[in-house]
C-alpha cells in the first residue's frame, strides 16, 4: 500500500435492498427473517424472479447494513441476490453476523465456489436443472464442500427437469448428506403435480413451495 494511504476497513457492497419478513424456502421456512439482497448475478435463469437486482443497488458497507438490520431484531439472516458470492465482502459480512449471534442463511446459484464462506453459514445451494437454461455454469466440485448444515435445491420446471434431478440425486447420494429440496417453479407446473411424482417415487426429498409468495405473490422485498 502506498505511504500514507489508508487500508479501508470494509469496501462497499452493493446492496439491492434490506428487509424483514417470513423466511419462504428451506427447512428455515415459516421463520422471521431479515434478509440481505446483493445486487448482480451471474446466471440468467429463464424462469428467475429477481431480475431486478441484476443492476443498480446501492453502496453499503458492512457497518450500515448491521446497522439496517437492527431494527428487525431478527435471529435468523439471509443473505441472497443476485449471486451473493459475487461480492468479496460477504464472507466477511457472514462472518461479522455469526459473531452477532445470528444464524446465517445464504442462498447461492451453484456456479460460484462455495468454500469461500465460513463453515457456520448454512449455504442453501441450488442445482440447476436444464430448464434454467443455466445447467452448464454449475460448479459440481462444490458438491464436495458442502457441510451436513447445508441443503440443496432444485427448482423444477417440467416432467424433464424432475426425472434429470432424481438422477442427480442417486447418482450423487445428495440425500445422504443433505436435505434435498425440490421445488416447482412459481405458476409453471401445478405444485400438487410435482408433490405426486415425489410420492409415487418415494423420493427421499423434501417438497416445497415459496411461502412468501403464497402470502405476497411476486411483490419485491417480500
Ligand atoms: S441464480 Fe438466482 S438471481 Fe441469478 S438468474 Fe438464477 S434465479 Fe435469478
Amino acid at each position: 500500500m502506498p505511504p500514507g494511504r489508508r487500508r479501508k476497513q470494509h469496501e462497499a457492497m452493493i446492496i439491492t435492498e434490506i428487509f424483514k419478513s417470513i423466511q419462504g424456502e428451506s427447512t428455515y421456512a415459516g421463520l422471521p427473517c431479515s434478509f440481505i439482497r446483493t445486487t448482480g448475478c451471474n446466471l440468467r435463469c429463464v424462469w428467475c424472479d429477481t431480475d431486478y437486482a441484476f443492476y443498480g443497488g446501492k453502496e453499503m458497507t458492512i457497518p450500515e447494513i448491521l446497522d439496517a438490520l437492527q431494527p428487525h431484531q431478527c435471529e435468523f439472516v439471509e443473505i441472497t441476490g443476485g449471486e451473493p458470492l459475487l461480492q468479496s465482502e460477504v464472507p466477511q459480512l457472514a462472518e461479522e453476523l455469526i459473531r452477532a449471534k445470528h444464524t446465517v442463511l445464504i442462498e447461492t446459484g451453484g456456479a460460484l465456489d462455495v468454500s469461500v464462506l465460513p463453515a457456520d453459514v448454512v449455504k442453501i445451494m441450488d442445482i440447476k436443472c436444464p430448464e434454467s437454461g443455466m445447467m452448464q455454469e454449475m460448479n459440481w466440485d462444490n458438491l464436495k464442500k458442502l457441510t451436513p448444515r447445508d441443503e440443496i435445491k432444485f427448482v423444477i420446471n417440467s416432467r424433464n427437469d424432475y426425472d434429470w434431478a432424481m438422477k442427480i440425486l442417486y447418482d450423487h447420494q445428495l440425500y445422504r448428506r443433505n436435505v434435498v429440496l425440490f421445488s416447482p417453479v412459481y405458476q409453471t407446473i401445478p405444485p400438487h403435480e410435482l408433490a405426486e411424482w415425489i410420492l409415487q417415487d418415494n423420493l427421499p426429498v423434501r417438497f416445497q413451495i415459496q411461502l412468501h409468495k403464497v402470502l405476497w405473490g411476486e411483490t419485491p422485498g417480500r
